[in-house]
């Protein structure tokens, strides 16, 4: 246990009762910060620096029986309680004003059994974190496309990255789970044990425990892939995102390719004569035979003439650690996302519309290449219902001024709000959710109903509500 200097006029204390506080410092083996400690002011912050909550208590957890008290605390005093995995979903879900925060960010353990080609990684463990364990017997499990995001909220709201077409998304790759439910019994949850809750899980976020640890299954990956990311002029968008079309109709599942309309960085990498015009971008990964990528990303090459291309050979580490930069801690974000069912020329057209006209020269529109292992899943084999569609397009504003929040968030929801009025759109994604606003049934789709079930049965009293969450007293599915 640690308290570190805390002054005992501390008036956010004194919203909680300061008996049970101590109490609860006692039986704890992490750290708890109160608002007067130091690291309190760092520990409360998280990616996205629109966030600005001030909980009355971070329970930095140091194992299971931790996370155990700080559910029971916040239980038995009523208290809001946020789950911190990574601290990187958009809607900064991962704290909370005047409630509790369970902090697993020193929980990041990742144990490799190779042989059994599976990885036990602690709920607080980030993507790098897993990714380095694995690769050192050539093995990693699909994840997301940025390392310092976490595995948790990741993975339980479905988790997209580049090895997607072959080995599905994050959850399908999950063995087991162990998690805290809201009574505070430390449970297993696996296609065999407790299957209600691991079909939960699966898709439906952080509504039914905090997970201590996620077991996935490994595959050969790498070392190297090819990792394809060539760039071109804003006047070839159009085409370029045609190409693509072209391409995806008959991509191999070894081929992932995310598309994203930008703005030409300032940067010696790319050409003077660029900086801050238009470009699309294809980022993508192939992991077959490496002889063969050249051939699969062939047409995706030779759009016309590249601004530049960075393709080439390369680690998988390095892959997965590529765009880290781009997304510092504490800039002003907001991310928001649809499926879509065909790439139209109306949404290819307003994929290039918005992206050109985006308030901020660091926000995208990117179009997600899905299908291929996560359409072999159906809909209701896990909680994660938007199996079938081939795209999703996100819209990712991303700025450094709060004045122009407005502005930025606008982009983003109009743009969004204009794909959502084409028939081929549908849905939206847990891990680009805005700020929470979609109705939980956009998510969930058919799948609400059982939600509500299993959610009756381990959360009856919607502790795990801070998330999109499924209220256990009314199917309705309405946002909060
Ligand atoms: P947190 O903010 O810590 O948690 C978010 C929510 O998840 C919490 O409110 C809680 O409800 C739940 N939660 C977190 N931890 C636990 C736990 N241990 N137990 C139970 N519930 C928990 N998504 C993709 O699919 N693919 C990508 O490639 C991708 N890239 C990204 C890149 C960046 C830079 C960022 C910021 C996000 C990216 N995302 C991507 C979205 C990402 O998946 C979500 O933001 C995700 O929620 C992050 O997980 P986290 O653990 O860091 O989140």
């Amino acid at each position: 246990m640690a308290s570190q200097g805390r002054t005992p006029a501390d008036d956010r204390r004194s919203t909680l009762v300061p008996e049970a506080v101590d109490d609860f410092v006692d039986a704890f083996g992490g750290d708890v910060l109160l608002p007067s400690d130091e690291g309190y002011e760092e520990a409360r912050r998280v990616w996205n620096g629109m966030i600005d909550r001030r909980p009355a208590l971070i329970a930095r957890c140091s194992g299971t029986a931790d996370v155990v008290e700080t559910v029971r605390f916040a239980r038995e005093h009523e208290l809001p309680l946020a789950v911190r995995g990574g601290g990187h979903n958009v809607a900064g879900t991962a704290v909370c004003d005047d409630g509790v925060v369970v902090d697993l960010s020193a929980m990041n353990g990742v144990f490799v059994d190779p042989d059994a080609r599976r990885v036990r990684a602690q709920g607080g463990a980030t993507l790098g974190d897993v990714d380095r364990e694995t690769q050192l017997f050539g093995l990693a499990t699909a994840l997301g496309v940025v390392s310092e995001t976490g595995i948790a909220g990741l993975t339980l709201n479905g988790g997209v990255g580049h090895l997607r077409r072959r080995y599905g998304l994050a959850l399908d790759n999950l063995v087991s789970v162990e998690l805290v439910t809201a009574d505070g019994t430390v449970r297993t949850a696996s296609e065999t044990v407790n299957p209600d809750l691991f079909w939960a899980v699966r898709g439906g976020g952080g509504n039914f425990g905090v997970v201590t640890a996620f077991e996935y299954e490994l595959h050969e990956v790498g070392p190297e892939v090819f990792g394809l990311f060539v760039w071109y002029r804003g006047d070839d968008a159009s085409t370029a995102l045609r190409t693509f079309r072209d391409y995806a109709a008959d991509a191999s599942r070894d081929g992932s390719v995310l598309p994203f309309y930008a703005t030409v960085p300032e940067l010696d990498e790319f050409p003077e004569d660029a900086w801050g015009e238009s470009t699309v971008v294809f980022l993508g990964c192939y992991d077959g035979a490496i002889g063969d990528a050249e051939a699969e990303f062939e047409a995706l090459r030779t759009v016309a003439d590249p601004l530049v291309d960075f393709s080439g050979v390369m680690e998988y580490t390095e892959l997965q650690s590529m765009l880290d930069e781009d997304f510092p801690d504490g800039l002003q974000y907001y991310w928001k996302a649809s499926y879509v069912r065909e790439l139209t020329d109306d949404v290819v057209d307003l994929v290039v519309r918005y992206g050109r006209e985006s308030p901020s020269p660091l926000s995208t529109v990117d179009i997600w290449h899905l299908g291929g292992a996560i359409s072999d899943v159906a809909p209701d084999e896990t909680a994660f219902w938007h199996r079938g569609a081939p795209f999703m397009v996100t819209f990712e504003a991303n700025w450094e001024d709060p004045e122009t929040d407005d502005a930025n968030v606008a982009w983003a929801r109009n743009g969004l709000a204009e794909l959502r009025e084409m028939p081929v759109a549908a849905g939206a994604y847990g891990n680009f959710p805005g700020f929470g606003e979609d109705p939980a049934r956009t998510l969930f789709g058919e799948n609400y109903a059982r939600l509500v079930d299993v959610k009756r049965e381990y959360d009856p009293e919607n502790l795990f509500r801070l998330n999109q969450n499924v209220v256990p007293d009314g199917a309705t599915g309405a946002a909060r």
